[in-house]
């Protein structure tokens, strides 16, 4: 006789199943309530589809997956071994120890957000990071809001409404994440005049489109691609001169944005915002968490009457940051200060580290792992996070071989922690230069987990 409707359990008894099973933790009734409703209605769903076959004790064991699935943290920390340093999907820049523990300092009890303690009064959440932001950038002024697309939109609303921003046919980029400039600069309410063409853009195909309704050249970092061959982009010298004469005002959007030259690392030279600065920009924008190092927020720093614009528009509370983002980020400064930047910011110290230090450490987990199928490969590195697009550092991998190395990044990424690698010809590829130190063992537990099950 076909399962009917009456053939599931009451709530109740159900409830009373569900308590039998979890007695290593106590939940509210509330909630056994609701995923006992739930778990029975799925049920009478699947019997009008006849393909309902489960007892009641599968049901309360459904439910109870589905409690701890509810109580288990959806975002959690996993394991970056995929060899790029800022990835966007895995969080991009983890936090130095300084700036993690003026996180927890300033959130633990009251701190001094907007409140001046030589005068007893009230004070500003902008000072904090103020002065310490033009020491390094050697800008007159600055201010942090919420992360860089609303450092574009707060210049642009503030300084272009109604008016034209002239920006390089090369230049009018999609990010990533479907962030794209063209989109960013109509939303604010200016109008985008496109000139040069996608490869070549000259200081006079500026000059040619500035009129009286012109308020800024723009000029955007390509970020996540990079034009090779017949090329030609207008450095920022002659923007700043071509705006100067117009008196209209120069806006750079930097992107990820470094304090620290990247060359001696074998990299390409990224333009450092001191430089952009130096060159005349009136305004340069950057990401606190791609090659800062530090938490999501966005800067922009520049002259004094232009950022006192800023900070005065409506716009500016709303995309206002937090005093955890501030906290940390101080620190993160602090390090570049006291030019401890390479040691103490964890990305700094991925890009610095020497390819005898990852083969070192590869070697020693290896070591350590003991198991045929695991064996030390080289590899290739990526910066990631829209900065030095095709650039790569050498690296060392763990290299697991596998007949089904699919089935065996599946494992990993669903392992505690998660560990996410990649698969290079064949090969279950795990770049020790994205993997903190303090993961190692982690790793190796994990590794040895996956190991097993997958042999
Ligand atoms: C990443 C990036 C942005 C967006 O910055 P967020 O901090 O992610 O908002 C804007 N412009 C460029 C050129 C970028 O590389």
């Amino acid at each position: 006789m076909p399962p009917m409707y009456r053939d599931l359990p009451a709530v109740e008894s159900l409830v009373q199943l569900i308590e039998q099973m979890c007695n290593d933790l106590t939940l509210p009734r509330a909630l056994l309530v609701s995923v006992a409703r739930a778990e029975i209605a799925a049920a009478r769903l699947r019997m009008t589809d006849g393909g309902f076959t489960s007892t009641h004790q599968d049901l309360a064991r459904g439910a109870l997956a589905q409690l701890r699935a509810s109580i288990t943290p959806s975002l959690q920390a996993v394991i970056n071994a995929t060899g790029v340093i800022i990835q966007t999907n895995l969080g991009r820049a983890p936090l130095s120890a300084a700036a993690l523990q003026a996180m927890q300092s300033v959130n633990q009890g009251y701190s001094n957000l907007e409140y001046d303690l030589a005068q007893g009064e009230r004070g500003s959440r902008a000072a904090h990071l103020h002065d310490l932001l033009c020491r390094l950038t050697g800008a007159e002024a600055a201010l942090v809001v919420n992360n860089n697309a609303a450092a574009i939109y707060l210049a642009l609303s503030a300084l272009a409404v109604s008016r034209e921003v002239i920006i390089s046919r090369g230049q009018a980029v999609e990010i990533g994440g479907g962030f794209r400039i063209p989109d960013i600069l109509r939303q604010s309410g200016a109008t985008l005049v496109e000139v040069g063409t996608t490869n070549r853009t000259f200081a006079h195909d500026y000059a040619a489109a500035i009129n009286d309704r012109t308020a800024l050249l723009m000029s955007v970092h390509t970020s996540n691609f990079r034009l090779i061959g017949f090329v030609h982009e207008t450095p920022l010298a002659e923007l700043v001169a071509l705006a100067r004469e117009h008196h209209i005002i120069t806006l750079d959007d930097l992107g990820s944005g470094t304090l620290l030259p990247t060359a001696p690392y074998g990299l390409a030279a990224e333009p450092t915002v001191q430089e952009r600065i130096a060159a005349g920009a009136d305004l340069v924008t950057f990401s606190g968490d791609k090659l800062l190092g530090g938490p999501q927020a966005g800067v922009i720093v520049g002259k004094s009457v232009l950022i006192d614009r800023l900070s005065k528009h409506p716009l500016a509370r709303a995309l206002r940051v937090d005093k955890t983002t501030l906290a940390g980020l101080e620190a993160t400064f602090h390090a570049y200060l006291l030019g401890r930047a390479t040691e103490d910011i964890p990305i700094w110290r991925m890009i610095a580290a020497t390819t005898t230090e990852l083969r070192d450490r590869a070697e020693r987990l290896v070591g350590m792992i003991g198991d045929a199928s695991v064996m030390v490969a080289s590899c290739t590195s990526t910066i990631g996070g829209g900065a030095l697009p095709g650039e790569t550092l050498p690296s060392y991998a763990l290299a697991i071989t596998t007949q089904a190395p699919d089935a065996f990044i599946r494992y990993l990424r669903q392992a505690t922690p998660p560990v996410i690698g990649r698969i290079a010809q064949g090969v279950v590829l795990l770049d020790m230069r994205t993997v903190l130190v303090e993961q190692e063992s982690q790793l190796i537990d994990v590794l040895r987990v996956v190991l097993d099950r997958s042999s």
